[in-house]
Parts: C-alpha cells; structure tokens; sequence
C-alpha cells in the first residue's frame, strides 16, 4: 500500500512540476510582468519601491514637546525628500504602547526602512524585532535602542554633552552645594549626559569640594517635573544650593522658574541643552549660564542620507561602535558645542538656528 501510494505520489509531483514550467515559461516572455509582480505586490514594501520607485521611510518620535524636535521632524524629512525619498511621520506623545503601535502600522502600511526616535530604549526593542521579522532596517536616531539587533544608530557625542554642561557650570562655582536635575530615565541620553556631567563632578566630590545635595531623573524630560523637584531641592536645603546642572533647556526652564520664585534666579549657575530659543534669550538675560548647541540639520540630513543608503542595502560607512548591550551598534555620531554669552553670535546665530533679532529681543 505505502510503496504504491509513494509510487502514485512521485508520479503527481512530477506531472504538477511539469505543468507549473509550462505555464512559467508561457507568461515569463511576453506578460512576465504580471506573474513577477505578484510576490512583490504581496510585500507591501516591495509593492512600494516598485510602484514610484521611491524610497518610503517610517519616523516614529517619541514626542514634538520640545522645540528641537520639530526641527528634526522637518529638516529631516526635507532631506529626505531631496534624496528623492518620502517620509511618513508619527508621534507617540511619550507613550511606549503607542509608539509601538504606530511603528507597527508603518511597516504594515509597507515602509523600506524605519528610523525610531525611541521614547524607551528598551521598550522600543519589540519595534526592531517586528521591523526585522517583516525585512525592514532600522535606524536609532539620536536616541539608542537598547538591547536589540539595530542596524544603525545616528546622535551627538553624548557623554561630551553632559561634560561640557558640568564644565561650565563648574568653571563659575566649583565648590559648595550642586543639584543635578537629570533627563528621562526611560532615555539612554540621559543616562549618558549623566555620565558625562560626573566624569567632570566626581574628581571634585571625591576632593569635598562639592556636594551632590539632590539627584533626580525627570519624568518624560517635562519641565513640569523638574520645577517640582527643584523645589524640593530648596526646601531640603534651605535655599542653600550653589549650583544646578541640569539636562537640558526644558528642565532648566523648570529649575529657573523654581530658583525666580525665591528670588535666585541668575544667582546660581544653572546648565542646559538644546539651545532652544527660550534658553539662549535666558543666557542673554543671566538667568541661564549655558547651553550645548547641537546642530540639528548636520544630525537630521546625515540621518537621511544614511536611512537611505541603508534601505537600499547600501555601505553606510559608519565609523564608530556603540554597545547597546546586546551588540555594537554602528554608529555615526556627531560633536555638540557648548554655548554661553561669549559665542550666541558665532554659533547658534551664525548657523541660522536663530535669528539675532529673536535672540536679543528682550535684552535692553
Ligand atoms: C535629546 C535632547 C532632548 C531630550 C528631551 C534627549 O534624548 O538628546 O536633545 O532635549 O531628549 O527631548
């Protein structure tokens, strides 16, 4: 029974065979197309690239809330576009299942590559997994992904970030009582500007000259948090700080506005990032001792250039590695510049990021 069945069996494969080359060979000269196309049109980034010939890109951003992330939106997806790419933009409003959510809906709407500002760094792993399952790169932009295979990662020098941010502040108060109002724990930049900032603190705790007072990681980076941990920050010590580096421009806001409300404001060297409009008015007052410039169009067109590249399986060339803690991630990353009273004209205004007239506007 069983060797006659098997008999019968070959006999039918080989005949099915027969057929199937038969009619391959009947469309594959003059309708190739039509049969060709099929299993392009079934993966929806194939039925893209085929379509218009277009390179189609995924953003998803963790958020729009502060001012630098709508320049990246839009000076990335203007370079994008003069590589002849399209850019389809979401945003998760700090929201972990939401981002993944729309990272989902990118790679089923059929884009060629995904570029993840990750609001989590190791939530956003899930989103790598599901990209690479469907065929799709993915490139970490300014933020790392922890903990995954991403193919690219594309930010600043970060641990400088946070060394310069410490340097400057210490180079007007290097003894006495610091606050250091960190970023989001959730962001692997934060952790970095951390770093950083303590490469340049320690040597000097470890002296005694300074004192670490408080030490807090803000929620979702919302200057919110950070004013109202500032204000703890004073209670605990009777107003008796001396210094405060903090992550960035939004959470500098949040600690001036805690400082001002005790009439410190510009009375204590307080650091920033970003070099957000607010920030650098704040400097030409002197309420605000820094801020780390970090060119947003040098970090969004190479981001673009290389998504691209990556997305048609080119070189990216990238000359650096970056341990995410599962594998070296290879890496371009870019130098920020720090920036106080004494160079606003030569960089920030001198590269067009603002407008001296928007600088100056409140400075008598
Ligand atoms: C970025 C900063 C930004 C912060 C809050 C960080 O990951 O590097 O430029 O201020 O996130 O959005």
């Amino acid at each position: 029974m069983k060797k006659g069945f098997a008999k019968n069996g070959a006999a039918l494969l080989i005949l099915a065979l027969v057929l199937v080359l038969a009619a391959c060979g009947k469309s594959g000269g003059s309708e190739g197309s039509a049969s060709s196309d099929k299993p392009a049109a079934n993966s929806a980034a194939g039925a893209d690239a085929n379509k218009d010939g277009k390179i189609k890109i995924g953003f998803s951003m963790d958020t729009l809330q502060e001012e630098r992330w709508q320049k990246d939106r839009d000076l990335f997806k203007a370079a994008a576009e003069a590589l002849g790419a399209e850019v389809e933009v979401q945003s998760a409003n700090s929201d972990d299942a939401k981002q993944i959510a729309q990272a989902e809906s990118l790679i089923s709407q059929g884009v060629d590559i995904l570029v993840v500002v990750p609001h989590n760094a190791e939530a956003t792993a899930a989103i790598v997994e599901k990209a690479h399952a469907a065929g799709i790169k993915v490139l970490a932009y300014d933020r790392l992904i922890k903990n995954s295979d991403v193919d690219l990662y594309v930010s600043f020098d970060n641990e400088r970030v946070g060394e310069m941010q410490a340097e400057a502040i210490t180079k007007i108060v290097s003894k006495g009582k610091f606050v250091y109002i960190g970023g989001s724990e959730t962001d692997n930049n934060a952790h970095l500007f951390k770093k950083g900032a303590f490469n340049v603190l320690q040597p000097l705790i470890d002296k005694g000259d300074i004192q670490i007072v408080y030490d807090q990681f803000t929620k979702d980076w919302n200057p919110a948090n950070a004013l109202a941990n500032m204000e703890n920050a004073l209670t605990a010590n009777n107003n008796q700080i001396d210094a405060v580096v903090a992550a960035n421009d939004g959470t500098a806001g949040g600690v001036i506005q805690a400082l001002a409300a005790q009439g410190l404001a510009g009375k204590i060297p307080v650091s920033g990032q970003d070099a957000e409009l607010a920030a650098v008015q704040r400097i030409v007052e002197g309420t605000q001792t820094m801020t780390v410039y970090k060119p947003i169009k040098a970090l969004a067109e190479k981001a673009a250039e290389l998504a691209v590249k990556l997305a048609k399986g080119e070189d990216v060339g990238a000359d650096k590695k970056v341990n995410n803690g599962k594998i070296d991630v290879p890496s371009v990353l870019l130098d920020p510049i720090s920036v106080d009273k004494s160079n606003i004209d030569a960089t920030v205004i001198a590269d067009g990021f603002h407008s001296k007239e928007d600088v100056y506007k409140n400075a008598k």
